[in-house]
């Protein structure tokens, strides 16, 4: 019997240039209980069941479909990735081990991060290169945040894989249309929340 923990997806996004270095595949991790001052995804928040996919197979798609799409490597985001700590361990040594990188948001602090005596914490940490950590807090104004320049987050490289010099980047939102799904993903302001609407609509 596979008694393996199942990691909780709420979704999936190919090709994203705003959420770390190069070329990336998202993944969106469901539940996280931070509550941050005007959270930024609070659909997400909800420990409800969204896709519960068992992490050494959907590693092995994730890594099919990095190569087919030539990114170098994914982006965990939520909801909060360490709430699913033990799934995404697993998930990752399959990542790391097919030299993929992997980048990862965390609503949490990188001091409480990286003083974890956590096992499954101190082994996600292990197979991350760039930890950006903090709660968000939306009444600080800060008009065109990105990934590594965000007033509420710290930016970790954990590994030499990337450093300062790969954080280069003008755009700070995207929308990814695949098939009749449009995919908002990075910092969206109040035009782009507009923009948002429309395309929901
Ligand atoms: S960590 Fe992310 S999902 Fe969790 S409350 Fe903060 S902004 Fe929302």
């Amino acid at each position: 019997m596979d008694e393996s923990p199942l990691l909780n997806v709420a979704d999936v996004v190919i090709g994203s240039y705003v959420n770390g270095p190069g070329k990336r595949i998202v993944i969106w991790v469901q539940g996280c209980t931070i509550r941050c001052k005007g959270c930024f995804n609070p659909t997400l928040q909800p420990h409800v069941i969204k896709n519960l996919v068992n992490p050494g197979t959907f590693a092995a798609e994730i890594v099919k479909l990095c190569q087919d799409t030539n990114c170098e490597g994914i982006t965990l985001t939520g909801g909060e990735p360490f709430q699913q700590s033990n799934a995404l361990g697993l998930f990752l040594k399959v990542i790391k081990g097919n030299n993929l990188s992997v980048v990862c948001f965390s609503g949490y602090t990188s001091d409480k991060l990286l003083n974890s005596t956590n096992l499954n914490v101190k082994s996600l940490l292990k197979n991350m290169d760039i930890l950006i950590a903090g709660p968000f807090q939306k009444d600080i104004n800060y008009p065109n945040r990105t990934w590594f320049d965000d007033p509420d987050k710290i930016v970790v490289f954990l590994t030499d894989v990337y450093n300062n010099d790969d954080t280069f980047s003008h755009n700070n939102v995207e929308y990814i249309i695949e098939g009749e799904d449009v995919h908002f993903s990075g910092f969206v302001d109040e035009i782009d929340s507009k923009i948002k609407i429309v395309f929901q609509k």
